[in-house]
């Protein structure tokens, strides 16, 4: 349960003095549902209204804090015209400047003969000063209604700074004092304030260098955020492992008759992670273990050897995708490689229906099926394995730590492998996988040539076009990837719609055409017809981004590849330099660039070192969009930011360590205050973790 003394802050926003039913949605919008939502929401900028001249010398365009006399008020002719006030000083006079303004309203705020203060940008009119609706205007004894430097706040539509600003107030008085959960000497030596103070001199920059990440309060309520994120996920590991796995040592006959028959010797890495893995299966600890390695480092094979070990204890073994496309190509795949070792594989995917289903899941269920590839639909209530000893998840990026653990829901003490590509930065593994220890993929396939990335403006289309043509002949696959619109799938489709017509005009029908809106079927029957058949030029949408697999082809055109993150160019490109033929990629942009754009594609030129492209990634675009956040199961950070905290991170982490290793179950007063913080940051499932030790 919750604290007590965290309630205020876990209250709507609607609980919040001044923010009613029209507002409360907005701001909930803009910020999230609590109370403690509008507490992160951290100024960006400051507005300096302690500059305080006399009227003559207000210059035009400055912000100024004025102390004026009310002299007149001006109506204007009609509701069309402004309302001006007219005010002085004993150096000039300037005008106050409404529009659509309410005349007993401003009677009041401004009578005549009264002293005010007002605040705001001045601007030359003709030749007289004004001020077109001052952002303050207060009586000479409430002068503290304006702060000398305020803060400002990202804003959401339909939301005035005013409210806002109130709101956070209100939420920010909410906040209680809290115990220290700090290490009392690591907070003395980063010269770190306590965590009321910090957070409400966040809020109160006195200038620019009190909104760096640096600060001393910001830096503090971003270490606090990633203390939790660590804390959390050390909790849930050692539950995990506590759970203890199941002890699995095959002799490795399976693996050995699968690998004997393999076209090619595996890698020193695959090597090492296979021997990882086999070290952890056997320990009798539960695995939870990160196969990294960059996009065609091999990892299908090296999960493959594991899945044979499991499927020789007698037990079985899941491999889930994130797609169809890349189920059905994993089961292709492994059904090929595990076909010498005499294993019958089994694929299951939402597409699965009827009766064959219902076969399926009996095969599933009396354990005939021993190595099961499929999508989501393997999460599904109504799949119930004999006895799933290992569950492989690819391409992980899209999957959170919730669905890790609900795949290993599916068996008693399941063991886990999950498999990403690149690009994830090590900071972000630290704080995504966390829970996880990390197998690597150094290096690439023997053979592999690398892609010749070439950067040219849109202009030389006739002349890509050319050169596809010269590939086609030469007996090339080719990928033509459309622009990525950002504002709707509608129109990205009608672009790749498009092109395929043009292409398929010059070229003939052995152009052909997957997007995402297509039915599954459709999708593979392309995929599988520009894999082995009639298909040679593939004009496509990002569906091809994750995993698909054509050693063939060995050119791809990318248009307006200015819109796409690196990221996401590196997980297309990733799909040539495949085959032992060069490869090719045409980055087509449409000027002019960006800086960003322009560096990106700078670095998509210079490297294909994923890890490479993926710190260059976090440097150009920061932590929380580099993978397009929300799906991608990665964490999001309010108060951290990792470009920036990176160094932070790694002392949370170690931080952690000591944390448990001291107090396992967290039952000291500063155990109490650590429980305190995951609750404040909304890791309650991980506390419980804590409590059950
Ligand atoms: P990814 O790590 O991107 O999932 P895959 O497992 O799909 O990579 O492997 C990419 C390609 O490399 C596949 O065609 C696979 O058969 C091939 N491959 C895997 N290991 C080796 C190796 N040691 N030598 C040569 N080719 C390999
Ligand atoms: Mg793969």
């Amino acid at each position: 349960m919750r604290p007590q003394s965290l309630f205020p802050l876990f209250a709507p926003l609607t609980a919040l003095p001044g923010v009613g039913p029209r507002v409360g949605p907005l701001l909930e919008k803009l910020a999230g549902e609590h109370a403690v939502d509008l507490c992160w929401h951290l100024p960006t900028g400051i507005v300096d209204r302690r500059h305080a001249p006399h009227i003559a010398d207000a210059e035009p365009g400055r912000i100024v804090t004025l102390t004026v006399t009310v002299e007149r008020h001006l109506p204007g002719a009609s509701r069309r015209h402004p309302y001006r006030v007219r005010c002085a000083d004993d150096t000039g006079f300037l005008h106050l400047v409404f529009f659509h303004a309410r005349r007993d309203y401003l009677e009041k705020l401004l009578p005549v003969g009264a002293e005010r203060i007002v605040s705001g940008r001045v601007e030359r009119f003709n030749a007289e000063i004004q001020m077109v609706h001052p952002d303050h205007v207060a009586a000479p004894d409430d002068l503290d209604a304006i702060q000398a430097v305020e803060p400002v706040y990202p804003l959401t539509a339909g939301v005035m700074p005013k409210v806002l600003r109130r709101a956070i107030r209100a939420a920010l008085d909410r906040a209680p004092e809290l115990p220290e959960w700090l290490d009392p000497a690591y907070q003395a030596r980063q010269g770190w304030p306590a965590w009321k103070p910090a957070l409400e001199s966040a809020h109160a920059p006195a200038d620019e260098a009190d909104l760096a990440p640096s600060s001393p309060a910001r830096a503090r309520l971003a270490y606090d955020e990633l203390l939790a994120n660590q804390l959390a996920l050390a909790l849930v590991r050692r539950r995990q492992r506590r759970l203890s796995g199941r002890p699995i040592a095959p002799e490795g006959m399976l693996r050995a008759k699968a690998e004997a028959a393999l076209p090619f010797a595996l890698t020193g890495s695959q090597q090492t992670a296979g021997a990882e893995i086999r070290k952890d299966l056997a320990s009798g600890d539960r695995m939870m273990r990160l196969l990294q390695g960059d996009v065609g480092s091999g990892k299908t094979v090296v999960a493959l050897m594991a899945m044979l070990d499991a499927v020789e204890a007698g037990a079985q073994a899941a491999l889930m995708a994130p797609t169809e496309i890349l189920a059905r190509q994993h089961f292709a795949t492994i059904s090929r490689l595990a076909a010498p070792a005499g294993v019958e594989v089994q694929l299951l995917t939402g597409r699965e229906k009827g009766a064959s289903r219902t076969g399926i899941l009996e095969a599933i269920a009396d354990g005939r099926a021993r190595i099961v590839v499929g999508t989501h639909a393997l999460f599904q209530d109504d799949v119930v394995f004999a006895d799933l000893a290992l569950a492989v998840v690819d391409e992980q990026h899209r999957f959170g730590v919730e669905q890790r653990v609900s795949l290993a829901a599916k068996g008693q003490r399941t063991h886990i492998l999950v498999m990403t590509a690149t690009p994830i930065p090590r900071t972000l593994t630290l704080t995504a996988y966390g829970d996880m220890d990390v197998s690597l993929l150094t290096e690439k396939p023997a053979g592999r040539k690398p892609v010749d990335t070439r950067v040219l403006p849109a202009s030389r289309l006739e002349d890509v076009r050319a050169g596809v043509a010269r590939a086609l002949d030469r007996g090339t696959k080719v990928y033509w990837v459309c622009p990525l619109v950002e504002e709707s799938e509608q129109s990205d489709l009608a672009a790749a719609e498009e092109r395929h017509a043009e292409l398929k005009a010059a070229f003939g029908p052995r152009v052909g055409l997957v997007h995402g809106r297509m039915k599954g079927r459709d999708k593979d029957a392309v995929m599988a017809a520009f894999a082995g058949g009639d298909i040679d030029l593939l004009v496509a949408t990002t569906v091809i981004e994750v995993g698909v697999d054509v050693p063939a082809a060995t050119v791809m055109v990318i248009e307006h590849a200015e819109r796409f993150g690196l990221a996401q160019l590196h997980q297309l490109r990733g799909r040539i330099g495949r085959g032992s033929d060069a490869s090719t990629c045409i980055l087509l942009y449409t000027p002019p660039l960006g800086e960003t754009a322009r560096a990106r594609l700078e670095v998509m030129r210079d490297t294909e070192d994923g890890f490479r492209i993926a710190e260059e990634d976090l440097r150009l675009r920061g932590a929380g969009e580099i993978l397009g956040t929300r799906q991608s199961g990665m964490p999001t950070f309010r108060l951290a930011d990792l470009a920036h905290h990176a160094e932070l991170l790694a002392a949370a982490r170690d931080d952690v360590n000591l944390i448990l290793e001291r107090d396992p179950d967290l039952s000291s007063p500063r155990g109490a205050a650590l429980r305190t913080l995951l609750y404040l940051f909304e890791r309650d499932a991980a506390v419980r973790y804590a409590r059950s030790g």
